[in-house]
C-alpha cells in the first residue's frame, strides 16, 4: 500500500509520478459498492470519500461510509426515493443500505463563510478534486474510485498518514477562519488517529479562536465525547490546552497547568487530570468526570507550614460546584450531568481496615449504590495517575470493594424502601396525618438501621418511630 512515489526523469524537468495506488475493494461493504453501481447505472459518477478512506488506508475499521457523486440533489432523490434528505440543501442524503447508513453528497465547492460554521451557499461542481479541496485535513481529502479501487489524493493525504501528520488542506488560517469546528476536529483527530499536528496547522489555531468561539456547545460536547474514545484522549486535550481552545471552552481546567501538587504526586494538577482520564478506560462520560475530578484543586490550594507542603482541603466539594456549571454549559443530559458531578464530589476516599460495617454502609448511602462501580474505576485511575507509590492505594481500594460486597451480600438497607415499615404503616400505627414528618421519620429510621441492621424489624421500628415522634 505504501510504495514510494517514483522519480521520473525524462528530457527536461524531472517530475514526481504517483504510483498506481489502489485499495482492496473487498474491504468496502457490499451495500456501499452497490449504491455506487446504481448511480453509475444512471450515467453518474461516484467516489468513496472522507473518514472511511482514511481509516481503510491506515488499517482501521471504518465506522461510517460517505459517497460523493456528480448527481445533483433532485437526481439523487430520484435514484434513491426512500433516502432521508438529511441535508438536502447542501446536497446530502442518507441512504439506508442493508447493513450501513451511507451519506451521499453531491460534489461541491463551498461558498463564503460568514457564520463561522456553515458556508453561506454551496456551489455544486463536477470535479472530485474541487470537492476534496473543501475538506478539512489532507487525510480526510482522499477519494476512492469504486470501480477499480484507485485512489485520488491531490493533497497527499496518504503521504501524511505515512508520516503520521495531520495537516489542513490549503491555507490553515483560511480554513480555520471559515469554520470554527475544524480546530476542535484537529485536536480530536490528533488523539483518535494518533497523528502529530503539522506545525503550520497548529500555529493557525490561536489566531482563529474568534471563529471557534461561535461553535455551538453541543458540537463541542460531541467532539469531547469522540475524543474520549481515543486510546489516549490527553493527546487531544494537550492540543486544546496549548493552543487556547480549552481557555475558551473551559478556563477552569487550564488553571491547573503548571500547578505543583504535594509530595504524593509526580505530576502537576493538569498532567494528573490527563493521566487519570487516560487511565479511565471506561465510557466517555466517566472519562469526562476523570478530566474534571480535580477541577477544584487550583482554587483550594494552600500552603501548610505544618507539613511544609501544599494542601487542597475540600477540593472535592468545591470541584463539584465548579463541575456542575461546566457540564450544564456543555449541554450534557441531566443524567450525565448528575453522574459527572457526583463522581467529582465523591472521588476522594481513604478506606482503612478500621472502617466498621456501619461506616461502610454510611459511605455507600452517601455516594449512592448506583455509583459504586464508577467510583472504583475512577479511584483506580486517580491513584495510578499520582505517578508514584500507588500500590498501597490500590490495595486499599481492593479491600474497600471486598468490604462493600460483604455488606451488600448481607442485604443492608440502603434506602427507605428497604425498611420493614413504610409511610402508610406510620400513619395507621402512629395516627399521624400525611406530611413532611413521615419522610423525616423514615430517614431517621434508615439512619438507625444503617448503624444497626438488627433494628430493621417491624415492631422495633415502630417503637423507635414513636420515640422519634415524641422528641420531634
Ligand atoms: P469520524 O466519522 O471518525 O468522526 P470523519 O472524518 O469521517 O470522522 P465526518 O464528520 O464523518 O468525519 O465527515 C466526513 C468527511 O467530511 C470528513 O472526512 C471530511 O472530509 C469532511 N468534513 C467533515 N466535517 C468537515 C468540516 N467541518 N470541514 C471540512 N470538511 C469536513
Ligand atoms: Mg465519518
Amino acid at each position: 500500500m505504501h510504495e514510494p512515489r517514483r522519480w521520473l526523469r525524462r528530457r527536461g524537468k524531472p517530475r514526481w509520478v504517483e504510483p498506481d495506488v489502489r485499495i482492496d475493494l473487498g474491504r468496502v461493504p457490499r451495500d456501499v459498492l452497490d449504491l455506487c453501481e446504481r448511480l453509475r447505472g444512471k450515467g453518474k459518477r461516484a467516489w468513496i470519500v472522507g473518514g472511511c478512506v482514511r481509516d481503510l488506508l491506515s488499517g482501521r475499521d471504518a465506522a461510517d461510509w460517505d459517497v460523493a457523486t456528480d448527481a445533483r440533489p433532485p437526481e439523487l432523490l430520484k435514484v434513491f426515493p426512500r433516502a432521508i434528505p438529511t441535508g438536502i440543501e447542501h446536497g446530502t442524503i442518507t441512504v439506508l443500505g442493508k447493513d450501513h447508513h451511507v451519506e451521499v453528497t453531491t460534489l461541491r465547492g463551498d461558498g463564503a463563510y460568514t457564520d463561522g460554521r456553515r458556508p453561506d451557499s454551496v456551489q455544486f461542481v463536477d470535479d472530485i478534486t474541487a470537492d476534496l479541496a473543501r475538506r478539512d485535513f489532507t487525510v480526510n481529502a482522499i477519494a476512492v474510485d469504486p470501480e477499480d479501487g484507485k485512489i485520488i489524493d491531490p493533497f497527499d493525504g496518504r503521504g501524511d498518514l505515512g508520516r503520521g501528520l495531520l495537516r489542513a488542506v490549503g491555507d490553515p488560517l483560511l480554513r480555520f477562519s471559515e469554520d470554527g469546528l475544524r480546530v476542535l476536529r484537529a485536536a480530536r483527530f490528533v488523539a483518535t488517529l494518533e497523528l502529530a499536528l503539522d506545525p503550520a496547522t497548529e500555529a493557525a489555531i490561536r489566531p482563529t479562536l474568534d471563529t471557534y468561539r461561535k461553535v455551538a456547545a453541543e458540537r463541542v460536547r460531541d467532539e469531547w465525547i469522540k475524543a474520549m474514545k481515543a486510546r489516549t484522549p490527553s493527546r487531544a486535550f494537550d492540543v486544546m490546552q496549548r493552543t487556547g481552545i480549552l481557555e475558551v471552552t473551559c478556563p477552569e481546567l487550564v488553571e491547573g497547568a503548571g500547578m505543583e501538587q504535594n509530595k504524593w504526586h509526580a505530576y502537576d494538577v493538569w498532567r494528573h487530570g490527563m493521566e487519570c482520564m487516560d487511565a479511565c478506560q471506561a465510557d466517555p462520560v466517566l472519562r469526562i468526570a476523570a478530566l474534571l475530578h480535580d477541577v477544584g484543586k487550583p482554587r483550594t490550594r494552600a500552603w501548610s507550614d505544618k507539613t511544609q507542603d501544599w494542601t487542597f482541603y475540600d477540593h472535592d466539594r468545591v470541584g463539584a460546584e465548579i463541575a456542575e456549571p461546566i457540564a450544564a454549559r456543555l449541554r450534557f443530559s441531566n443524567e450525565d450531568r448528575a453522574r459527572i458531578v457526583a463522581l467529582v464530589r465523591f472521588h476522594l476516599f481513604h478506606y482503612e481496615a478500621s472502617w466498621t460495617d456501619a461506616a461502610v454502609r454510611r459511605w455507600i448511602r452517601r455516594v449512592g449504590p448506583d455509583r459504586l462501580e464508577d467510583l472504583y474505576v475512577l479511584n483506580a485511575a486517580d491513584v495510578r495517575a499520582k505517578g508514584r507509590d500507588f500500590e498501597a492505594d490500590l490495595e486499599s481500594l481492593a479491600s474497600l470493594k471486598a468490604h462493600v460486597a460483604r455488606v451488600l451480600a448481607e442485604g443492608a438497607a440502603l434506602s427507605t424502601r428497604d425498611l420493614k415499615v413504610n409511610g402508610r404503616d406510620l400513619m395507621t400505627e402512629l395516627g399521624i396525618a400525611p406530611g413532611r414528618i413521615i419522610g423525616e421519620i423514615l430517614d431517621a429510621l434508615l439512619d438507625a438501621v444503617t448503624n444497626d441492621p438488627a433494628v430493621n424489624e417491624r415492631e422495633a421500628l415502630l417503637t423507635l418511630a414513636r420515640e422519634i415522634l415524641k422528641g420531634a
